[in-house]
């Protein structure tokens, strides 16, 4: 099958914050480049970046500092982060939050002096997140979207990225190869540089926070491409997701946090709170935390109907629970719960990967040619992120990829000779469930779903590790024969769910080597057989690729060491 051929200057994967900015600003740098942005879904519809709640952090009140925002990283990273990069999120979100309210027409929430309001956010030292009500996702996207559309920026949308295809030899990107996903056909776009900006999205868990349309193509593409990731075993579980039952894809959806940091009770399926319990801190405790001890109740079997927990709000006040949690209130009824008055069904969700393709502060990766911004790369938030830097990371490495995107295609560019061999083949592999006998992708992906949530999850241990390493292999040499029983390609979903399935595959193995290689609990990664955090003073982060051990490689503390605080020399 022979695909259809584009070129363009710059192609950006993906119409998040991080590759929506990545459009401006390389428009803005360099407007003679010819730039595509090609995305899954619809742009400006789709991805995670759209589903920001909460909000933004950045330091701007005169009382905190870049300083202070970046203790709160590294800390709240438990000493993982790459100092270097995370000092870029802090410094460079100052500029990216201005740039929105005053380039491109966000209105955050005020204060009635006219300054820019800030709400606390868990693990933050200062209340620094900047926010348009709750929700402040839709806010940004819009206003990007529109800009993106007000310019000379060509779209390819429900156009889904397969493959990275390399120069003939092997040093460059060359293109990437499509399915324009309205027509089944192939699409091979020649860019001289590729931004990788899929936003990861851990959807490979029973519970999960993420869009659809996320399923770790991003990262899948960049392990078959040779390339690095990093921190893969730093999957963030929210502790409050919605649980309503399989039939409904509310199950899963986030449970705001304001919930428990304003005095709601967990309790088990005894209608008893069980948080004391675990941490002095009960139900105000860090995510982490949370999230594991309601992870123990649930094995141990003390559970609701759906088989998680409850979250109590009543003894709040029904009217003040209504008040402050409005739009809580309307999903938990949309289930059929009353959160005000009654009990509300809850279970910890996959929310956030920290980890992905290892990147230079210029965004370029190991391929030349290739970058990566936003949720798809790895090494800012090192073993945990803070609520707020995730749309911060989008936005400042999405600027910063724009702008080196510019730089390098004006000082380098040149269309690489694509290996074609590789583009045959990509097809080759995309055509399988075409062909081969239909079977059943639903057990597969509930297969999956069991592995990842029972032993890649919140509690881990070595045996349980290994086991799912197995299953996970199972589960891909099963879906090499199974088929999806129909030739229709246009709007194939099933087609689709077949090739997402293989990228979570794909992304689960090297969430469960780097979750078995780590022997110590840090941040989101926690081992019963190993519960201790380790020496912070020699901390390394794991690096995989598809093939080969997992490496661990020591953390440079570039600006701080562990005991120290670059606060004592803060303005
Ligand atoms: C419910 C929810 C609430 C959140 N709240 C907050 C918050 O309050 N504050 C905060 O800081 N962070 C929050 N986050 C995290 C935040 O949304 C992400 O960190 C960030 O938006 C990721 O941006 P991104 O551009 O990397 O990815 P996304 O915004 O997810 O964009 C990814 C894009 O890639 C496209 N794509 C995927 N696969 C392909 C493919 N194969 N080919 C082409 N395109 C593809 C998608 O369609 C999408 O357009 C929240 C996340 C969720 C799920």
């Amino acid at each position: 099958m022979v695909p259809q051929a584009l070129d363009t200057d710059i192609l950006i994967l993906g119409a998040g914050g991080a590759g929506l900015f990545a459009a401006l600003h390389a428009h803005k740098a360099a407007p003679e480049l010819s730039i595509t942005v090609a995305v899954k879904g619809l742009l400006g519809k789709c991805g995670c970046t759209r589903m920001v709640q909460g909000g933004y952090n950045v330091a701007l009140a005169k009382e905190d500092s870049v300083e202070r925002h970046f203790m709160d990283t590294i800390e709240g990273g438990k000493w993982l982060p790459d100092q270097e990069l995370a000092w870029q999120l802090v410094t460079l979100a100052v500029e990216r939050v201005r740039e929105l309210e005053n380039e491109l027409g966000c209105f955050f929430d005020r204060n009635p002096d006219g300054t820019v309001h800030q709400k606390a956010f868990a693990g933050q030292t200062f209340d620094r997140t900047v926010h348009k009500g709750d929700l402040t996702g839709i806010e940004i996207m819009n206003r990007l979207a529109e800009q993106v559309w007000a310019r000379r920026i060509n779209r390819l949308e429900e156009h889904r990225a397969v493959e990275l295809i390399k120069s003939t030899d092997g040093s460059a990107i060359a293109g990437v190869l499509f399915i324009d996903m309205r027509t089944g056909d192939y699409v091979f776009v020649r860019a001289k540089a590729v931004l990788l900006a899929t936003g990861g999205g851990p959807t490979m868990y029973r519970y999960h926070t993420p869009s659809g349309d996320k399923s770790c193509d991003g990262l899948a593409m960049a392990l078959r491409a040779g390339l690095a990731l990093r921190d893969m075993e730093m999957v963030q579980f929210h502790p409050t997701g919605l649980l309503a039952g399989a039939h409904t894809r509310m199950t899963g959806t986030v449970l705001e946090e304001g919930l428990r940091g304003s005095g709601g009770f967990l309790l088990g399926g005894n209608k008893e709170r069980f948080m004391p319990a675990y941490d002095p801190k009960a139900e105000r405790a860090t995510r982490d935390l949370v999230s594991r001890a309601m992870f123990s109740e649930i094995r141990k079997g003390n559970t609701t109907p759906h088989g998680g927990l409850y979250i109590s709000m009543a003894h709040l006040g029904p009217e003040r629970v209504r008040k402050e949690f409005k739009g809580m209130v309307e999903r938990c009824a949309d289930c059929g719960f009353d959160l005000a008055g009654g009990l509300v069904e809850v279970v910890p969700t996959a929310h956030y990967m920290m980890g992905g393709v290892e990147f230079a502060a210029d965004c370029t990766t190991t391929l030349r040619g290739l970058f990566v911004a936003g949720e798809d790369s790895g090494g800012v938030h090192g073993a945990n992120r803070l609520g707020g830097n995730g749309v911060a990371n989008s936005t400042v490495f999405g600027a910063v990829a724009g702008d080196s995107m510019a730089a390098w295609v004006r000082a380098h560019g040149a269309f690489a000779p694509p290996y074609v061999g590789k583009v045959e083949e990509a097809i080759a592999h995309c055509e399988r469930p075409l062909s081969v006998r239909r079977g059943d992708l639903e057990a597969i992906r509930e297969r999956l779903h069991d592995t990842m949530w029972e032993r890649v999850g919140i509690i881990r241990d070595g045996p349980g590790l290994t086991r799912a390493l197995a299953e996970l292999d199972v589960l891909d040499a099963e879906l090499e024969h199974t088929g999806i029983g129909a030739s229709a390609r246009a709007f194939n979903l099933s087609w689709h769910d077949w090739l997402n399935l293989k990228s979570l595959v794909a992304v689960s193995r090297v969430i469960a080597r780097a979750a078995a290689a780590r022997q110590d609990s840090r941040g989101a990664h926690y081992r019963d057989d190993f519960p201790d955090t380790g020496a912070l003073d020699t901390s390394a982060y794991t690096s995989i690729r598809a093939e080969g051990e997992v490496a661990m490689k020591p953390v440079a503390f570039t600006r701080v060491r562990p005991g120290q605080s670059l606060l004592k020399h803060a303005a």
